[in-house]
């Protein structure tokens, strides 16, 4: 965004197809307050429409502030949306962190919510209690109260726990793919006691094979149910109960391996 005159500027960018389309749609829906669809107007409408809705997921803050008595929460940590919503309007959205030149951070994206009297130590959830602080200032914070020794090995912690959950992810990843190449080489034991199996009642060598292919797709049939599909493709006149004492007795072979081809 350039500077373009005394309170404008000039937006230039690059949009994919998919924002391009999404934009002309969110102009055709914005045309009873902006019939003309002027593009720097249509924004400025649907960044009125966005920032509330922002502002209430990062912050909480809410137009109409609950009545009652409120919930007590079971975690020390959370901080409630009442306390979010008095605190991001005391601080104005910034870092309250101030150095020693008396200047205050000015810093106003990725800021937390961070208690100054930390919870390790009995502070509470109050707007007291609460400041905001960007990223950097909040683990400055934290290393100053707690040590950079304690820090540094809490961060270790995490990674160490990020690391058991990758190395967990794969080991499943690598038991799912041994379990698939192991009933890969079932199948394919399958398909040999198949074609032999075939072969031994007298069907020519690719016959059955062209049989084991056209059942290749049943992985979960044991070796007499496909012997007895495969049997219905190659004489499909045959009797079912003539199919089914053929299937049977190429199982049994199979089982006893006395099957030779
Ligand atoms: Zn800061």
């Amino acid at each position: 965004m350039k500077p373009h005159a005394p309170g404008a500027f000039a937006l230039r960018l690059v949009i994919g197809q998919r924002t391009h389309d999404r934009l002309r749609y969110a102009q055709e829906l914005l045309s009873h307050r902006n019939p003309s669809g002027d593009l720097a107007e249509a924004i400025d409408q649907l960044l009125d429409i966005a920032i509330p809705a922002l502002e209430k997921r990062k912050f909480a803050a809410t137009t109409k502030p609950r009545r009652g008595p409120r919930r007590a929460s079971a975690d020390p940590r959370h901080i409630p949306a009442h306390v979010r919503n008095a605190v991001w309007e005391r601080d104005g959205g910034q870092c309250t962190f101030v150095g020693e030149s008396g200047h205050r951070c000015a810093e106003r994206r990725i800021v937390e919510f961070d208690h100054a009297v930390p919870v390790a130590r009995g502070g509470q959830a109050t707007v007291e209690n609460v400041r905001l602080r960007c990223r950097v200032h909040n683990q400055l914070e934290a290393e100053r109260t707690f040590g950079a020794g304690f820090m540094d090995a809490k961060r270790e912690e995490a990674r160490r726990a990020a690391e058991a959950k990758q190395h967990a992810r794969a080991e499943a990843a690598r038991a799912a793919s041994e379990q698939a190449a192991e009933q890969a080489r079932a199948l394919e034991e399958q398909a040999k006691d198949m074609i032999c199996g075939l072969r031994n009642l007298g069907f020519r060598a690719d016959q059955a094979r062209r049989a084991a292919e056209s059942t290749a797709m049943m992985t979960s049939a044991t070796l007499e149910e496909r012997i007895r599909a495969a049997l219905k493709i190659l004489c499909p006149k045959r009797s079912n109960e003539a199919t089914a004492r053929s299937s049977r007795a190429v199982a049994r072979e199979a089982r006893s391996s006395s099957a030779a081809c």
